[in-house]
């Protein structure tokens, strides 16, 4: 196959690769919603797709000296080549739709979007920066949970953030949460969960612990669609499940509502 097509995960089907991209990344045959990077991300949710990016600087250290089949220190080093980003989320500031916001975007390209101390740092200055100057907040989310490379220091992230987020209500600036494919581990169990408004994008994996895991602890078969955006809609886990080509619209709807700006 050439570079200029591709086969969607989904359905299998072989398509233009550039129809994919013009559709936002979503297969035009089936409605498959491909990842994407933050980057992507950022460009189709702010007007005219530009943005500025803050603490850019913080890079973490390696206090385990962790070792696994590669050092943490290269893994990092090779996560940064490879996506051309210094972190697994990105914090900046934009417009959308005229409305100053901050978007904070994981990508899960980056050491599977693994929250260790500098994400859970740049998401709480994210929080506080919405505290003191504010501004609405969004936080797209795209983890695989904790950073296992960082023990115990990941896990404090847990609580950091969620302290930042309860502050948020003192001052009534809004938080809303984007859960896109996946979401598990100590990323749902923080910050994801505790949007204003959760959503989350059409068949996105969102869970804790993942399904394999749950069957050996419970002795039973999960049902189908578990751990499903439309499964956690249907059990009252999410508020809504949103299309990626009406989520620019709909997270606008929604600051003008928190805002009590009119439509
Ligand atoms: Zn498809």
């Amino acid at each position: 196959m050439s570079d200029l097509w591709t086969r969607c995960n989904n359905c299998r089907r072989v398509l233009y690769k550039q129809d994919i991209v013009e559709n936002l990344y979503v297969c035009p045959a089936c409605d498959y919603h491909f990842r994407i990077s933050a980057i992507e991300r950022l460009q189709m949710l702010y007007d005219e797709g530009k943005y500025e990016l803050y603490d850019q600087n913080i890079l973490p250290l390696d206090p385990l000296k962790f070792v696994d089949t590669m050092s943490y220190k290269d893994r990092l080093e090779q996560a940064r080549e490879k996506t051309g980003i210094p972190e697994a989320v990105l914090s900046t500031i934009g417009k959308m739709d005229g409305i100053e916001v901050l978007i904070s975007a994981m990508d899960f390209a980056f050491m599977g979007g693994s929250m260790g101390s500098v994400v859970g740092e740049k998401i709480t200055r994210a929080l506080e920066r919405a505290y003191n100057e504010r501004i609405p907040i969004i936080i797209i989310s795209c983890s695989g949970g904790a950073r296992m490379q960082e023990g115990t220091l990941s896990l404090m992230q847990l609580m950091k953030t969620s302290a930042a987020i309860g502050r948020l209500e003192e001052v009534g600036v809004p938080f809303i949460s984007v859960l896109t494919d996946p979401t598990t581990g100590g990323t749902t169990a923080s910050y994801a969960m505790l949007g204003d408004i959760n959503i989350a994008e059409p068949n996105a994996l969102i869970g804790f612990a993942g399904p394999r895991v749950i069957e050996q602890t419970i002795k039973e078969k999960l049902p189908k669609g578990f751990q499903r955006s439309e499964f956690l809609l249907e059990h009252g886990m999410l508020d809504d499940v949103v299309e990626r080509k009406n989520l620019k619209k709909y997270l606008i709807r929604a600051l003008r509502l928190f805002l009590n700006q009119p439509q």
